[in-house]
């Protein structure tokens, strides 16, 4: 096969040619023209989120987990109280991280089907005024659902709580305007919706908030304030770059304002959600979510009720048609999901679909005639 496959994951994600092919040179970690795409970069990225007036971008190697470490070790006094709202994989995740770094945290939790509440927020923060900071996941990946970010905003702002989002699914595909959404620090990466290659991650930090942060972390990798500071003094990273993944980030940032900013990206995983979702209906295939709760990321959906089915075979046969899928992460029931972000459109979803379809009759679970 001559083509990559298509990823329908939830990243790394399917890139263009001209985004790969930013990547085919190399670059001086001190030199001005590296400094300078940086300094495009996190100019965009704060363009993006209405942000120059009140945030500072700061940008963090590796993973987009690093960075929700970062963004937690770095806001959160040692001594500071961390509320996770959970409603699953990811939120899980930035609540262990939490208590791994020293730091004492409390869980809410919720169903993994439905959003997080923010009136329960709200009871909670009345309840126990020892708590300092709320993390709240905007698109918790793990079954697709779009949390109420407007709304966990408005009521830590109440309760003069700080708030760190992880908008690392949603960022640059859901709005998010940091004039009209109050919060401390809100996270995200370059392999994601922005549609870059994974390797970086950024966190926009409330500037009023950073100058109180010095001293916060235990960790020197993970210091967002030091890595700000250096960054400002001398217009370069901290330790090596991943030079690659910044120049690629650049290139996908370009394409990503010419083609419309965040509403036209927004529209196109719309429309690649409602494809995926109306062609797998089609085939018999049920959405674990309700509409209301569903983001346009990523959709979970049952697996076939159907002895002959199994996910290791379901999956080997997809991806010799050319479609990755993704395992499912929830407990209760057996699912599988399926990405709708990326550098994808309409065509690339109808034909997974119809993968789908082939890899069904194949298996002998078929549900609707070919
Ligand atoms: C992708 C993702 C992350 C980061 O995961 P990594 O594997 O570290 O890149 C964190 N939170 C959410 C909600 C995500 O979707």
């Amino acid at each position: 096969m001559d083509r990559d496959r298509i990823l329908l994951t939830p990243g790394p994600l399917t890139t263009t040619l001209r985004t790969k092919l930013a990547m085919l040179h190399d670059w001086g970690s001190w030199d001005t023209d590296f400094n300078g795409v940086t300094a495009g970069v996190r100019r965009r990225l704060l363009d993006i989120v209405h942000g120059h007036d009140s945030h500072v971008v700061v940008p963090l190697q590796g993973s987009g987990t690093f960075s929700v470490e970062a963004a937690v070790a770095t806001l959160v006094p040692r001594d500071g109280h961390v509320l996770v709202l959970d409603n699953g994989a990811y939120c899980k995740r930035a609540g262990k991280l939490t208590q791994m770094m020293g730091r004492r945290v409390s869980v809410v939790g919720f169903d993994e089907d439905a959003s997080v509440s923010p009136q329960v927020l709200d009871e909670q923060l009345r309840a126990d005024a020892s708590i300092s900071h709320v993390v709240l996941i905007h698109c918790e990946t793990g079954a697709g659902v779009e949390n109420p970010l407007a709304g966990v905003a408005a009521v830590c702002q109440q309760h003069g709580k700080g708030l760190i989002v992880d908008a690392m699914s949603s960022f640059a595909a859901l709005p998010i305007d940091a004039r009209e959404v109050r919060f401390d620090a809100l996270i995200a990466a370059s392999g994601k919706c922005l549609e870059g290659v994974p390797g970086m991650g950024f966190v926009f930090i409330r500037q009023a908030v950073l100058d109180g942060c010095a001293g916060n972390s235990q960790s020197l990798a993970m210091d967002l304030h030091d890595q700000y500071s250096y960054m400002e003094k001398t217009g370069q990273w901290r330790f090596t770059p991943p030079t690659h993944v910044v120049v690629a980030l650049a290139e996908a940032i370009s394409q990503f304002e010419e083609e419309g900013g965040q509403p036209a990206r927004l529209a196109r995983y719309a429309d690649n959600c409602r494809t995926l979702i109306d062609g797998m209906r089609r085939l018999g295939l049920r959405p674990f979510l309700k509409p209301e709760h569903q983001a346009p990321i990523i959709v979970t959906f049952h697996a076939p009720d159907h002895p002959a089915y199994d996910f290791k075979r379901f999956y080997a046969a997809a991806k010799t048609r050319g479609f990755m899928l993704y395992p499912g992460k929830l407990t209760t029931v057996e699912t599988f999901r399926v990405g709708c972000i990326g550098a994808i459109g309409r065509q690339e979803m109808q034909q997974a679909v119809n993968a789908v379809g082939e890899v069904l009759r194949e298996m002998g679970i078929a549900t609707a005639p070919a």
